[in-house]
């Protein structure tokens, strides 16, 4: 799949269709919440005698990887997303 590295989409701080440059979000920048409810109840129970306490996942490897987009405003410079992301085993920004 073949992207544009620059489309006229609608941006909802300017609330009208303006430029945008589309962005590929790197895999997992998106950090945790270190001290979220649910992970200092993971983290209690990794620890101790016993270790992971999930089996392994079972099934093959996924042969695609997702994609994240993100959308930069060329006009107020704000980023934002359009939908999910979503699986291509290809993906690339063409620049024109
Ligand atoms: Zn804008």
């Amino acid at each position: 799949m073949e992207v544009p590295k620059i489309v006229v989409r609608y941006c909802p701080y300017c609330k009208k269709h303006t430029k945008h440059k589309i962005r590929r979000e790197k895999v997992g920048a998106r950090k945790r919440r270190a001290l979220a409810q649910d992970q200092r109840r993971f983290k209690r129970k990794l620890k101790g005698y016993g270790g992971f306490p999930r089996p392994n996942p079972k099934g093959r490897e996924k042969p695609t990887r997702k994609v994240d987009l993100r959308y930069q405003c060329m006009e107020c410079k704000r980023e934002h997303i359009i939908g999910k992301g979503f699986r291509v085993k290809k993906f690339e920004l063409k620049s024109s």
